[in-house]
């Protein structure tokens, strides 16, 4: 499961900054996974819960922000938000959006204990 080895690497990145900072308890995690990412939040939940058992994510509350992908219209250039593959250009209606890289899952802030 894909998913699960996201979870693996997102509590890596948690556990660095424990070290670095010297926690040792997360209150809450807040993750960003935007839309078309390919990521499956309620999947990622559930990962996460799997891997959080004995890490300094155990029992944290998990805050989870979707939001749209940009995407940009190569027939028109405009410029859209989008949550959905395959939906036409709000400017020109072409079936020609393109979805831009948005940098994916990302840990956007951490509360520590
Ligand atoms: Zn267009």
């Amino acid at each position: 499961m894909h998913e699960l080895s996201l979870a693996g690497g997102i509590l890596g990145i948690v556990e660095a900054a424990a070290q670095r900072e010297s926690f040792a308890r997360v209150r809450q995690l807040h993750l960003c996974v935007p839309a078309l990412a390919g990521v499956e939040v309620e999947a990622l939940r559930f990962a996460l819960q799997a891997v959080a058992p004995g890490t300094v994510i155990e029992g944290a509350e998990l805050v989870i922000d979707e939001p749209a992908a940009r995407a940009r219209c190569a027939a028109c250039g405009g410029m859209t938000a989008v949550r959905e593959q395959a939906r036409p250009c709000p400017h020109c209606g072409a079936y020609r959006l393109q979805v831009l890289p948005d940098g994916g899952l990302r840990v956007v802030d951490l509360l520590v204990a």
